[in-house]
């Protein structure tokens, strides 16, 4: 296209699945001209005359082609122009073929977003909110969208200009510590469901996800691939394995339950070690308890035991995958075990590898008293 520098761009803005609604973002110079060129307006008011903002409903039609299509088409500015057309696939591949056999160069939503911010973290943020899977972690994510997590850097920027190092470096200290939450917002945290074949643990599994995922067998050591299951708990996305039961002899089940939780526990972020109340032994519940202090501890089956009696510790939970009696607590422990505290809404929350690496860097350098080399990895982190 002559006289334009920068090549005007289609992007379809909506996901390529049914939809009542599609959207096509036009930019550039080029983008008035080009919808006027495929659009007729009701109204019979061109979109280059259009005020900003103006809805226009009509018809998009190219030459040669014997049916058009009815959709409506609004200016957003003077080189943006957005196309509404029926959802699904073909209506938006059809507009985009139009624009571009007139010029127009298409990309991908992602590079449209990541071309139209020049902060490097809100437009990780823009890309990765499309597909949070809870709203927890959409509004989290949100929150460094509009910009929470660059403005914190910017201040430790600012601290580090008036060689105030020990403030920069202990909110860089606190951001780090957010690191692990942060990176849940984008991926689930992982649990593990350990313990002796029959214990329950599928049970378990399928009264916290509410259907049939793991199926439940009544003879021990049946041989099951490691299920997994994805659900939200309390608005946290969180992904469940119930280990396969295991073929050892009736001395060593307890102890492969220890072993398998401990491997477990390398990948995942919590592990839930089961006990059958209907065969406690009370030594290697306290070894359990001893070997795994991080994880949590369940005795499954209270409603068939008469009178349970747990150790006092208070490490334990008591549930029944069958009335579901303690599945509640259990889920609530689960949650405080891994989100001890819930950051505040605004608080900046490093989300992305990149920015966990940029800042651990960045608090090398304030921690030596390193001013520029700071202010550097602070242009890195911010403008990628
Ligand atoms: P897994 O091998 O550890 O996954 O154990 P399953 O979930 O397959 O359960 C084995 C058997 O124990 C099945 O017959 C379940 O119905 C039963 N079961 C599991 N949990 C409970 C419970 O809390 N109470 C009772 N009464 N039976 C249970």
């Amino acid at each position: 296209m002559p006289g334009s520098t920068t090549p005007t761009t289609a992007a379809v803005l909506t996901p390529p699945a049914r939809g009542a609604i599609a959207t096509v973002s036009v930019r550039g110079a080029e983008a008035v001209a080009l919808a006027d060129r495929f659009f007729s307006s009701l109204g019979k008011i061109s979109v280059c005359n259009a005020p900003i903002g103006r809805i226009l409903v009509g018809h998009w039609q190219a030459e040669g082609e014997a049916v058009g299509e009815e959709l409506v088409v609004a200016k957003l500015a003077d080189d943006v122009v957005e196309i509404h057309c029926h959802g699904g696939v073909q209506a938006s591949q059809r507009i985009l073929k139009h624009l571009a056999a007139s010029g127009c160069q298409v990309e991908s939503w992602q590079s449209r977003t990541t071309s139209q911010h020049s902060d490097a973290i809100v437009a990780e943020a823009k890309l990765e909110l499309p597909t949070a899977v809870t709203s927890q972690a959409a509004l989290h994510l949100l929150d460094q969208a509009n910009g929470a997590l660059s403005r914190e850097i910017a201040t430790i920027g600012k601290l580090v200009e008036e060689a105030n190092f020990e403030v920069a470096a202990q909110k860089l200290d606190h951001l780090l510590s957010l690191a692990p939450f942060g990176r849940h917002l984008t991926q689930p945290w992982l649990i593990v469901i350990a313990g002796p074949p029959n214990v329950g643990k599928s049970s378990l599994l399928n009264k916290i996800v509410g259907y049939d995922r793991a199926i439940v067998l009544d003879m021990p050591g049946t041989t099951r691939d490691v299920l997994h299951a994805t659900t939200a708990l309390d608005g946290w996305p969180v992904q469940f394995s119930d280990t396969a039961g295991i073929r050892v002899s009736d001395d060593e089940i307890e102890q492969a339950g220890i072993a398998k939780a401990k491997a477990a526990l390398k990948t995942a972020d919590l592990a839930i070690v089961m006990h059958d109340a209907t065969n406690l032994k009370p030594d290697e519940l306290d070894q359990s308890l001893k070997e795994l202090p991080s994880a949590l501890h369940v005795v499954n089956k209270i409603d068939l035991a008469d009178a349970l009696r747990l150790p006092d510790s208070g490490e334990m939970l008591a549930t029944s995958a069958v009335t579901g009696q303690g599945v509640p607590d259990l889920i609530s422990s689960i949650v405080s075990h891994l989100i001890p505290r819930v950051p505040q809404t605004d608080d900046p929350i490093p989300f992305t590898s990149r920015q966990v690496d940029g800042l651990r860097q960045l608090w090398e350098h304030v921690k030596q008293h390193q001013a520029d080399a700071a202010l550097q990895s602070i242009q890195l982190l911010l403008n990628a």
